[in-house]
C-alpha cells in the first residue's frame, strides 16, 4: 500500500526497476531508495477578489535527506497531485547526484491554473503555501524554486513570506528569486542554456552543421524559449514552437527575441501570427535536428516514438518520454541521440545550488563565471554519462540514472540505518 499514485508515479517507479535490475540492487533495498522521506498535504484558503474563499490543495515531497537538504521547484498547474509531485522528487534526486550536488530531491505544487486567477489571488496563494510549509522547511533543510506555473515573483513571494515570519530576511530558502532580492545572475536562463549547450556539444560530435541545422521546441515558457534563443545563437533555424495556446511554424527560422517579448507581454504565443499558425500535434514528429520537449511530462509516448524525426533529443521537461517510447528509443539510438532529462535540464538546479551557496555566503558572482561553472558540470556529467553507457551497452538515460542512483545508494549505505 502506498498513497503514491497515478501515471507519472508509476513512471518513475518503472525506471527505478529497469535501473534497480541493472545494478542488482537487492529486492530489500529497493524500497528505501524509492519511497520518498516526507510528503506534506495542505489546504490553502484565499480570499477571491470578489471575496468568496476558496481552498486550493497543496504539496510537498521531500525524497531523501542522506546528502543535505532536499531541493526542488514548486509548480502550479490544475494537474498536480501527489503522486506527480513524489514522480518529480525523485527524478530531482537522480538528477542531484548526477551532477554531484549536495541534495536530496524534493518537489511541490498547487493544483490550480495561475492563469485563471488575478495577481493578487497568486501572491495570496502563494505565501499562503509558503506560510503552510514553514514547519516543514529550511536552508538546511528543504529549498524551493520555480518549476512550471511559477516565477522569480512568486519565489520573492515565498522569500518573503519565510522571512517575515523568521524576523529576518533569508535570502537562501529558495532559489530562482529576482537578482534584486538576492538571486544570481543567469539563473533564470539557467536551464535553457544547458539544454542548448549540450544540443550543440552533441551537434559537434555528430558533425552536424550548426548553421545549417533545424530545431523544434514544446513549451515556450522559461525552459523552452531560452534553449530556443540560445540555439538561435548558435546559428539554428527554430522552425517551429508550440505552447498551451497552438503553434508556430516557419521555415526559414521564427524570430525567437520577438517572439518572446510577445510571450512577456501577451503571456502566450496566441496572436504572434496567423499566418504561421500550425497543428500543435504535429510538433514532436516534425522533421528536424534537435527537438525539445519543454511543457508537460510523458508526451513522448511510444507511437510518437517511433514517429520522432530529430537527430538529438534534448528533454527541456521533466519525464516527456514514457518507458515504453524509451523500448524504442533504444532501438533507434543510431538514429536519434537522446539526452535524458535528469541531466539536459539539469543547468537549472545546477544554477539553483550557485544561487544558494552565494546567499549563504552573501558573496555574488559575476554572471560569466556562472555560465561557465555550469557548463563544467554539465560537460563532466554528460562524459560520465557517455561512458558509462558505452561501457556496459545501456541506453543513456540508464547510464545517467544508475550514476545518481548508485550515489545515493552509496551514501545512504556508508551511513547506515538508523537505529
Ligand atoms: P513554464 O511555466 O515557464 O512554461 C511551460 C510552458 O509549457 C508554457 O509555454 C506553457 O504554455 C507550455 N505548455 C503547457 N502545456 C502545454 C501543452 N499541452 N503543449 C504545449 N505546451 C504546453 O515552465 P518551465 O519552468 O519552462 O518548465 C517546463 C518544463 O521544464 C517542466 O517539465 C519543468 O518541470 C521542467 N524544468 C524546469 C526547470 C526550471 O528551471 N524552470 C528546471 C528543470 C526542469
Amino acid at each position: 500500500m502506498t498513497v503514491y499514485s497515478g501515471p507519472v508515479f508509476a513512471m518513475a517507479a518503472k525506471q527505478f526497476g529497469v535501473i534497480a535490475d541493472y545494478l542488482a540492487i537487492p529486492a530489500d533495498e529497493r524500497d528505501r531508495l524509492l519511497m520518498p522521506k516526507r510528503a506534506i498535504t495542505i489546504s490553502c484558503p484565499i480570499h477571491r477578489d470578489d471575496g468568496s474563499i476558496a481552498v486550493f490543495e497543496g504539496y510537498r515531497v521531500q525524497h531523501h535527506l542522506t546528502l543535505g537538504p532536499t531541493k526542488g521547484g514548486t509548480r502550479f498547474a490544475p494537474s498536480v497531485d501527489l503522486g506527480e509531485v513524489a514522480a518529480l522528487a525523485i527524478w530531482m534526486s537522480w538528477k542531484c547526484a548526477l551532477v554531484g550536488l549536495p541534495y536530496g530531491g524534493a518537489k511541490g505544487g498547487i493544483a490550480v491554473d495561475p492563469r485563471a486567477i488575478s495577481k493578487h489571488e497568486l501572491e495570496a496563494l502563494s505565501r499562503r503555501y509558503m506560510q503552510e510549509m514553514i514547519p516543514f522547511v529550511g536552508p538546511h533543510v528543504d529549498v524551493m524554486a520555480p518549476d512550471m506555473g511559477t516565477n522569480e515573483q512568486v519565489m520573492a513571494w515565498f522569500m518573503d513570506t519565510y522571512s517575515m515570519y523568521q524576523g529576518r530576511t533569508v535570502t537562501e530558502i529558495v532559489t530562482g528569486k529576482p537578482v534584486a532580492s538576492g538571486g544570481t545572475l543567469g539563473r533564470r536562463e539557467a536551464t535553457g542554456r544547458g539544454v542548448a549547450h549540450l544540443a550543440k556539444r552533441v551537434m559537434n560530435e555528430l558533425a552536424i552543421d550548426l548553421s545549417d541545422a533545424t530545431a523544434v521546441i514544446q513549451g515556450f515558457g522559461n525552459v523552452g524559449s531560452y534553449a530556443a534563443l540560445d540555439l538561435q545563437r548558435f546559428g539554428l533555424k527554430v522552425i517551429a514552437v508550440s505552447d498551451h495556446s497552438g503553434a508556430l511554424h516557419r521555415a526559414e527560422g521564427l524570430d525567437i527575441p520577438a517572439l518572446m517579448r510577445h510571450t512577456a507581454e501577451h503571456g502566450s504565443i496566441a496572436g504572434f501570427s496567423s499566418e504561421l499558425q500550425c497543428d500543435p500535434d504535429s510538433i514532436l514528429t516534425m522533421e528536424c535536428d534537435v527537438l525539445v520537449p519543454a511543457a508537460m511530462e510523458r508526451v513522448i509516448d511510444g507511437g510518437i516514438a517511433q514517429q520522432l524525426r530529430c537527430r538529438v533529443l534534448a528533454e527541456g521537461a521533466n519525464g516527456p518520454t514514457t518507458p515504453d517510447a524509451d523500448l524504442i528509443l533504444e532501438q533507434r539510438q543510431d538514429e536519434i541521440f537522446l539526452i535524458p532529462d535528469i541531466l539536459c535540464n539539469s543547468g537549472g538546479v545546477v544554477v539553483s545550488y550557485f544561487e544558494w551557496v552565494q546567499d549563504l555566503q552573501q558573496l555574488f558572482w559575476e554572471e560569466e563565471e556562472v555560465m561557465r561553472r555550469e557548463y563544467q558540470i554539465l560537460d563532466r556529467a554528460f562524459d560520465q554519462m557517455v561512458i558509462r553507457a558505452k561501457r556496459d551497452g545501456v541506453p543513456h538515460r540508464t547510464a545517467a540514472m544508475a550514476i545518481g542512483v548508485e550515489k545515493v545508494r552509496a551514501a545512504k549505505n556508508t551511513r547506515g540505518l538508523f537505529p
